[in-house]
């Protein structure tokens, strides 16, 4: 049997269905980041993730470090905000270290997260988890990847499923933390109760990987609760 894997193309659908994703959800997201922050981040991922479409459809046969790293250079141009330069070096190197690779298969999945959560995090200046960030919701799905690269049980598929679950683990822990960087970081305690704009993004963004892979499109929050918590998802269906 063929080892599984994100070939170009699926890659490429999953790039266009994050933007889908984004603009299916950006009243939400500007709802949680009006909270704390300054109300453009779902915005901002919608310029960026359109920036990517635009750029990924001018590529003739691509291969993933191609495309990674594309995306990750249409994002620190196109999102703009503190989350560009996060995202746009998450992907620009974690695309980096793909090199050679016709397509990403659990271990390169585990590589491309490590490599590219590395960079951000350098980038960040050092942010760590349990400072009500992405970090929050990255760190839990690296270390959930790397857990299934050592488990010969455990396919890409299953791979994808666990990070998504620790992603959105990570996600709603953020909600009682007090952030200590960022934006929301000037507002100490206010910040508590809240849950993180860029966490719910990298939450997002796995789960339209995931679900891309499996042949769907990604989700739409349907309804919230007042602190940001994910209280209904409903998958996105094909446009015919
Ligand atoms: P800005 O605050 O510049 O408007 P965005 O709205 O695009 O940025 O993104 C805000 C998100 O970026 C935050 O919710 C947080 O998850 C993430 N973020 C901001 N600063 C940092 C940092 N120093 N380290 C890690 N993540 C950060
Ligand atoms: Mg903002």
């Amino acid at each position: 049997m063929p080892e599984e894997q994100i070939d170009s193309t699926t890659l490429i659908r999953i790039m266009d269905n994050i933007l889908t994703v984004m603009m299916a959800n950006e009243d939400y997201l500007t709802r949680l980041d009006s909270e704390i922050g300054d109300a453009d981040h779902g915005i901002n991922m919608v310029r960026g993730f359109t920036l990517v479409h635009d750029r990924l459809s001018t590529l003739t046969d691509p291969d993933v470090e191609v495309i990674l790293t594309t995306v990750g250079m249409a994002l620190m141009e196109g999102v703009g905000g503190s989350s560009g330069a996060l995202y746009g070096t998450f992907f620009y190197q974690g695309g980096l270290s793909l090199h050679g690779k016709k397509g990403i298969d659990k271990r390169s999945l585990a590589q491309l997260f490590s490599s590219g959560y590395a960079a951000m995090q350098e980038m960040s200046g050092g942010t760590k988890p349990g400072e009500k960030t992405m970090i929050d919701a990255l760190d839990p799905a690296v270390k959930s990847l790397n857990e299934s690269v050592s488990d010969d049980r455990v396919t890409l598929g299953d791979a994808l499923g666990r990070a998504v679950v620790a992603a959105r683990v990570g996600m709603e822990s953020t909600i009682m933390l007090m952030a200590m960087k960022g934006r929301a970081a000037y507002l100490g305690e206010g910040s508590i109760g809240h849950q993180d704009i860029g966490a719910t993004t990298s939450y997002l963004i796995l789960r339209t990987m995931l679900d891309t892979y499996k042949g769907g499109m990604g989700v739409i929050v349907t309804k919230y609760d007042p602190n940001g918590s994910i209280l209904m998802e409903e998958n996105l269906l094909k446009k015919n």
